[in-house]
């Protein structure tokens, strides 16, 4: 059986990133924390918890310590409450996020309505709708673009990680909405790079392996466009594969989100080899 790997897979510039960064801050005594996990990884999560890097849900649950903002990036509120605090805050937001988050706040600045394309409940474009402040909303369908009421001036800005066709599609709907419009494209090249690499090797495999957290959008993404090319599963590690699958396929492809760590990767790739 031939075992394939995606040209491009697995950790992006901006995961690594925040991962070095929450290495660089692990202490023995536990006083540094990701604000949220610090990718949609949970085997990675769980590493860096035994390295002394623990994770909280807010701000609430720490009264010291550093505080890591994760790739997603947040709110201005974010900054300003830990700060309050007195809290250490180390900022591991990915700069593709940062850009995305200043366009969104400098149009609304600059008079613009501000419309977001991407899904409304990921925290990187909830971050996206908070530095925007006002006179911004979130559209995820070509449908909601549609019934967008016309505006003088409107921005696009978009979720890094959202599929660049998808974006295409709603922007398309959108540009009869103002006289004056400023799109500006936030997608980030790895996801370009990962979903074109990953749809080269779906049309070219008879099965493909999507490798990453079930709650990573990106990675979720790959194996939604792997699917229309051909048999599709997404696992978080190799302990999911199931010899069923195996059956009659001579070629299979291994892709993986931006937030996979390698280990996982080569795992799986190793027992495929079979
Ligand atoms: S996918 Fe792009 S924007 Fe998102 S963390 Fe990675 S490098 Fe940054």
């Amino acid at each position: 059986m031939e075992v394939i790997l995606a040209d491009y897979l697995g950790f992006c510039y901006g995961v690594k990133r925040a991962i070095g960064v929450a290495h660089d801050n692990a202490s023995e005594d536990g006083t540094a924390s990701t604000l949220g996990p610090i990718i949609h990884n949970p085997q990675m999560v769980e590493q860096l918890e035994k390295e002394g890097v623990g994770c909280v849900s807010s701000l609430d649950e720490l009264e010291s310590g550093t505080v890591i903002i994760r790739s997603h990036g947040v709110g201005p509120a974010v900054y300003n409450e830990a700060k309050a605090k007195g809290l250490n805050v180390v900022d591991a937001t990915c700069p593709h996020v940062r850009n995305a988050q200043m366009s969104a706040k400098s149009l609304v600045e600059d008079g613009y309505s501000v419309v977001i394309i991407g899904e409304p409940k990921h925290p990187e474009v909830k971050s996206i709708l908070e530095w925007a402040g006002r006179n911004a909303v979130v559209l995820d369908t070509p449908e909601e673009a549609q019934a967008f009421p016309a505006c003088g001036k409107l921005g696009i800005v978009c979720q890094t990680t959202f599929s660049g066709a998808a974006f295409r599609e709603i922007a398309a709907e959108l540009l009869d909405k103002a006289k004056d419009i400023k799109i500006l494209r936030t997608i980030c090249n790895a996801t370009d790079q990962r979903q074109a690499a990953a749809l080269k090797l779906a049309g070219e495999v008879d099965l493909m392996l999507v490798v990453g957290g079930k709650n990573s959008a990106n990675t979720t993404r790959l194996a939604e466009l792997c699917r229309k090319k051909c048999m599709t599963y997404h696992i978080e590690t190799a302990a999911e594969l199931q010899d069923e699958w195996f059956d009659k396929i001579n070629k299979i492809g291994i892709t993986a989100g931006a937030s996979t760590p390698d280990w996982i990767i080569k795992e799986v790739y190793k027992q495929c080899q079979r």
